[in-house]
């Protein structure tokens, strides 16, 4: 058995239920709050989700259960394998025995799609005929467009102007898929065109294509937004991962010491580690679970924990979460999936609780990290996807000098095809490791300012 280098499940063995972390924490988590502090109900958000989906954002039953439709699309990729490293172990010289999850195998190319074809559900479901959505790099676009076209319901993915630029083929993927993609700003929206009108050469950015997307939401009767990461709702679609694990690392007869995920809003690493953490909850592992982030963009090793809101014009309702300040412009490196200002409020939550660590990691040692794996599992990984393996090879490294066994458990979140150019500058020599100066920082945290704290934990 142990011998294996791919652990698949068959298709019965696809989880029935998501799981829900909410149900278990120690401490209850403090609620989203208006600018006033004031605790925001589920109603405030009705005009921008469809109320099922508020439902499992508010909701503390441990298990959901998973609709058979959404069950059917699944299945397509998952049960998902997990592989046995062998190959890396190898060429690290290392007694770790390690394991990664590749969610890349689904046909965008990464976990995205466990959200993306729940919430396309829960909106057709509900009655809606249209969603929108903001994409960066463009991986949540075309996870959104491949779930739209396959629920039955349009998309509509408004693109930050300059990835729409630099990256034709994730338009064209999304176009493929039937999503109708325009570069942000547009002239569609009242936000769109009042940036244009200022700045006709602006890049765009992430707050103003949510911005964008929430604007034609609330517009529009049959149209809501839909959002990729962060949120409750989106951490409990992406349990599947962990819970999967868990079955393929029993049938292997190993436990995991360690659990590596990388992090920009929290839904890949909590997808994988949070059926875990209700382990160390209850008292039935000790595993040490990391979560990984850019060096350059160090939301929870260097954030504070903070009432913010998830975009530049504050549309939304303040949450309770590790946050560089919604002002913070990212330097551009090359994982634009890491690149958010905030952290999902249950990521946040479980740091703040001492049940797992974070550690923020320069942007060569990933790429180093991400040909490393290539050259010995052949897959190239996403750059997202290189902070945890970079943190891996940490970790296998540490195990070396320590002459100890130890088992890692890594989310592989997704393949690196759609972003070769970052291997190219890469390559060219043209990237390079940076980390913000303590007045820069100091700077975006000044809109913290003025708004509501959190209570501290009890
Ligand atoms: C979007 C993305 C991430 C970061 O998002 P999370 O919500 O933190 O998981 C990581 N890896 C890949 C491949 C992605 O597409």
């Amino acid at each position: 058995m142990s011998e294996l280098v791919k652990i698949v499940l068959g298709e019965d063995e696809l989880p029935r239920q998501w799981y829900n972390l909410a149900a278990d924490l120690p401490h209850p988590m403090p609620p989203p709050v208006d600018r006033n502090g004031a605790p925001i109900g589920p109603d405030a958000l009705a005009p921008v989700f469809p109320m099922n989906l508020i439902e499992q954002e508010v909701s503390t039953e441990r298990w959901i259960k998973i609709p058979e439709e959404v069950l059917g699309i699944l299945k397509i990729w998952r049960p998902t394998p997990l592989y046995r490293a062998r190959r890396l172990e190898q060429h690290l010289k290392t007694p770790a025995k390690i394991y990664y999850k590749n969610e890349g195998v689904s046909p965008p190319g990464s976990h995205k799609p466990n959200t993306a074809v729940a919430q396309a559900y829960y909106n057709r479901e509900f009655g809606i005929k249209r969603v929108t959505t903001e994409t960066g790099a463009g991986q949540w676009g075309s996870a959104m467009a491949f779930a739209c076209k396959l629920i039955g319901i349009e998309c509509k993915v408004f693109m930050v102007r300059i990835s729409f630029d630099q990256k034709p083929l994730r338009k064209m993927m999304m176009r493929t898929w039937g999503a109708n993609c325009v570069a942000s700003p547009s002239m569609e929206t009242e936000t769109g065109r009042r940036i244009l009108a200022e700045d006709p050469e602006t890049p765009g950015s992430l707050g103003i294509a949510i911005s964008e997307a929430l604007e034609q939401a609330v517009a529009d009767e049959k149209t809501r937004y839909s959002l990729g990461s962060v949120l409750n709702h989106v951490m409990l679609h992406q349990t599947v991962i962990g819970l999967e694990a868990k079955k393929q690392m029993a049938l292997v007869g190993a436990s995991p010491d360690v659990i590596i995920g990388c992090a920009g809003g929290g839904s890949n690493f909590a997808g994988l580690s949070f059926p875990f953490i209700a382990d160390k909850i209850a008292g039935s592992t000790q595993a040490r679970i990391v979560a990984t982030e850019p060096e350059s963009c160090p939301t929870l090793t260097r954030g504070p924990f903070a009432y913010d809101s998830g975009d530049v014009a504050m549309m939304t309702p303040l949450l309770p979460m590790y946050s560089l300040g919604h002002t913070f412009v990212p330097p551009p490196i090359h994982a634009g999936g890491l690149r958010y200002h905030g952290m999902a409020p249950l990521v946040s939550h479980v740091l703040r609780e001492g049940l797992i660590e974070a550690v923020a990691i320069p942007q060569l040692e990933c790429y180093e990290a991400a040909l490393a794996f290539a050259y010995t599992e052949g897959f190239i990984p996403a750059p997202e996807t290189s902070h945890a393996i970079a943190q891996t090879i940490r970790e296998a490294k540490r195990a070396t000098e320590e002459g100890k066994e130890r088992v890692i458990l890594m989310n592989w979140s997704g393949h690196g095809l759609m972003d070769l150019t970052g291997y190219q500058a890469y390559f060219d020599g043209k990237l390079s490791d940076y980390s913000p100066p303590a007045e820069h920082m100091e700077r975006f945290l000044a809109c913290l300012k003025d708004l509501p704290k959190p209570p501290p934990l009890k």
